[in-house]
């Protein structure tokens, strides 16, 4: 579809978002219903953003930068996927997840397996199910959010079952801020989850790929390759200039579904105060390893490995992905990541590749002896700056809200999922509440 070249043109609105992930994916599906005209610019070569895969020649699925799976209680995606006619194409399973005790993993995913863990006291087990059932009853998230997760945890727990198996998640996940998270993110974590996982036939890309293809055919003007530099005030007739050579734009509104840190550098009109409030909220990095194996790496059946770092690992995680996918979508390669989340000035993101294998070889080893280098087929290393953000005490007060203080301009990003912890799920509930009230204020009023 040729794009309007002015804002008289049409009666819809124009409206430019920021962003080729699920946030503005959804946005943009959303918006182009309404019959609005919408142009989507993605900096990348392909759409689809922290979800979003690659796929060797000889594989039949994409597989995702960072280990990727929903949840059955994902209920926002797996409506939108319905809406899309998709449903058919997800599937669900019931892989194992493992914790560490003294050099073995054992399953922690069932109430019998929590019985069988050798590694917490029949008290501590007792008091432990007490203080899970007490949270899943619990309606509410809001008064969670005034105490941090480690007081609430510690006191509540105990002791034992707080510093064998709580204590590490939050130190691995948040790092520094691991004292500083609250509980209601806990609480929201222990709502949200459920041991079946799900993925999208394919690989998350396949879903991302079909979902541009409908945005296409709907008259969105996707750019790829294309990365916005700035958004300006229009000026005289109001509305927003999308500088994003060679393709940008003069738009009545525009949703901008990038990092927080990055939406205060590419607005230069920000007022002072909110653009501090962007660059004040807290993220961590990620990291993973995606290796080939020409074996699997181990025959337990295990996919997803919590492992302490205390226990002098390297690494956080530990996802053996062709025990929950089977390798023949991937030419027979057993697919394992191994990740971490990290603080923006750790030395691994900037590391070079070699070393930080060098630096994970090590872990592998502990987990199976036989580990040798000739075993690798292929691999690869992504990392990210903005992975997780950070919820801290009283979190819902900081959270910038979609409507920025600028008439026309609207923020969408995963600091804004609350309590809940971010996740395609959450990006696309953010992405389409977003259009629901960029349609709620249209037609945008030139600004004074
Ligand atoms: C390690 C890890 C594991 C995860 N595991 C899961 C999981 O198991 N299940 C799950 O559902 N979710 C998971 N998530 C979360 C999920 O990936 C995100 O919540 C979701 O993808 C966020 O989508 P988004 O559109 O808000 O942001 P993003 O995916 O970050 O999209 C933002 C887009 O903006 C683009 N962009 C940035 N700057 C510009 C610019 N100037 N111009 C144009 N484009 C720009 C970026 O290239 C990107 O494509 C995980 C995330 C990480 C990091």
């Amino acid at each position: 579809m040729a794009e309007p070249q002015s804002s008289t043109d049409h009666v819809a609105p124009r409206v430019a978002i920021v962003g080729a992930g699920m946030t503005g994916l959804a946005a943009a599906y959303d918006l182009a219903r309404q019959g609005w005209h919408v142009t989507l610019y993605e900096a990348q070569p392909q759409a689809g953003g922290l979800a979003g895969g690659f796929r060797e020649p000889h594989w039949a699925w994409s597989l995702e930068y960072f280990y990727h799976h929903w949840f059955a209680s994902d209920h926002h995606i797996l409506n939108w996927i319905e809406e899309l006619g998709w449903r058919e194409d997800v599937i669900f399973r019931r892989p194992v997840t493992v914790v560490y005790h003294q050099g073995r993993f054992y399953p922690f995913d069932s109430a019998r397996a929590v019985l069988a863990y050798p590694g917490l006291s029949w008290p501590a087990k007792v008091r432990m199910a007490a203080v899970l059932a007490y949270l899943r009853l619990t309606p509410r998230w809001q008064p969670f959010e005034r105490v941090t997760a480690h007081d609430w945890l510690r006191r509540a727990l105990g002791d034992e079952a707080y510093t064998a198996l709580w204590e590490p998640l939050l130190e691995g996940k948040f790092g520094p801020y691991a004292r500083q998270v609250n509980m209601a993110w806990f609480w929201a974590r222990l709502h949200s989850r459920t041991p079946q996982l799900g993925t999208f036939v394919g690989g998350f890309q396949a879903l991302v790929d079909r979902v541009v293809a409908r945005l296409r055919a709907m008259g969105v003007a996707v750019h790829l390759n294309t990365r916005v530099q700035r958004v300006t005030r229009a000026g005289e007739g109001g509305g927003w200039l999308v500088d994003a050579p060679p393709r940008g734009g003069r738009f009545d509104a525009v949703l901008l579904t990038l990092a927080p840190h990055q939406a205060a550098r590419l607005v230069p009109d920000w007022p002072a105060a909110y653009r501090l409030q962007l660059m004040s909220l807290k993220h961590m990095a990620a990291l993973t390893v995606i290796l080939a194996l020409r074996q699997p790496l181990t025959r337990s059946g295990y996919y997803w490995y919590n492992i302490p770092k205390r226990a002098g690992f390297p690494f956080l995680i530990l996802v053996e992905h062709t025990h929950f996918i089977p390798a023949q979508h991937y030419g027979g390669d057993a697919i394992v990541y191994v990740g971490d989340y990290l603080p923006l000035e750790d030395p691994l993101l900037q590391a070079e590749p070699e070393a930080v294998l060098q630096h994970y070889e090590a872990g592998l080893r502990r987990i199976q002896p036989n580990y040798a280098r000739s075993w690798v087929r292929a691999w690869w290393l992504y990392r990210t700056e903005y992975a997780q953000p950070v919820p801290e005490v009283h979190h819902s007060q900081r959270i910038p809200a979609i409507r920025t203080p600028l008439p026309g301009l609207y923020l969408a990003t995963m600091s804004q999922v609350y309590p809940w912890d971010r996740g395609t799920n959450y990006a696309v509930e953010l992405g389409r509440r977003a259009a629901r009230l960029m349609q709620a204020d249209a037609p945008f009023t030139p600004e004074g």
